[in-house]
This record gives C-alpha cells, sequence and structure tokens, in this order.
C-alpha cells in the first residue's frame, strides 16, 4: 500500500492540514472543491492513499473511484443545472492520482476540454455554499 507522501497537497487534504470545501467523503475516497476551479462546482476526486497516477491503482479500486466519482457527478448535473459534466484525469498539477470532474456550460468559453487559462473567481462564502448543496444532493439520492 502506497504511504502518504509529504509534500504532496493532496495527502495534506485527506490529512486535513488543508481544508478545503469537502463534498464527498468515505473510507477510501475523498471529493472537494478545487480553490482554483474551472468553472463553479468543478470537484476533484481522489483516492485517499497516494498513487502517482490513476493507472497505479489496483483496477477494482480504480473502478470503485469511478462508480463513486459519478455520485458527485451526478449531483453537480443537479446543482448546476448541466448534463455535461466532464471526467478528466490528467494528472500534472498535483502528483497524487485525481479525476477532475467540471460541470460545463455551452457559453463558459472553454473549448471541448477545458482552458486552463480559464479560472473563476468565486467567494469563499459562494464555494461553501456550492459544496453544501452538492453534499445534500449526494445524501439525497441512491448509490
Ligand atoms: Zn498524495
Amino acid at each position: 500500500m502506497p504511504e502518504p507522501s509529504p509534500n504532496c497537497v493532496f495527502c495534506d487534504i485527506v490529512r486535513g492540514t488543508n481544508p478545503h470545501e469537502i463534498v464527498y467523503e468515505d473510507a477510501e475516497y475523498l471529493g472537494f472543491l478545487d480553490r482554483y476551479p474551472l468553472n463553479p462546482g468543478h470537484t476533484q476526486f481522489i483516492p485517499k492513499r497516494h498513487y502517482r497516477w490513476v493507472w497505479d491503482m489496483e483496477k477494482a479500486d480504480l473502478g470503485f473511484m469511478f462508480m463513486k466519482a459519478r455520485r458527485v457527478a451526478k449531483a453537480l448535473q443537479t446543482v448546476f443545472k448541466t448534463d455535461w459534466v466532464i471526467a478528466d484525469t490528467g494528472g500534472i498539477g498535483v502528483p497524487h492520482a485525481h479525476i477532475h470532474l467540471v460541470p460545463r456550460f455551452e457559453d463558459d468559453g472553454h473549448g471541448e476540454l477545458p482552458d486552463p487559462k480559464i479560472l473563476r473567481e468565486i467567494p469563499d462564502s459562494e464555494m461553501a455554499e456550492f459544496a453544501r448543496k452538492i453534499r445534500l444532493e449526494i445524501e439525497r439520492t441512491p448509490q
């Protein structure tokens, strides 16, 4: 089992030493709002264990991760009133396996894939409200 990495921002979030707005948490996975969102509701979904790439995970764990990310994506669809939620496992920004879940809108200015130069300025209070709505929606809907 990979050990937590001391120099990993996402491991810090798992440890609770770098507070973020949490939208989903269970024993093995964590979803939180990205502090530099490409769109409102941009969520990072990660395994709590440190893996460099999603492709380093056991295949069953990766399957579970996507099953659980689906719950978050479904909630994002409802909360942000869009069917278009992309999932991207890029992985260059932070060296800890993650799935970006980004609600998309016809007029959001991104291309087919998000433009990393387009970031949204969202006040902390609004981020907290987004997280609250997403958590409620996840709790409200069956697995
Ligand atoms: Zn990590």
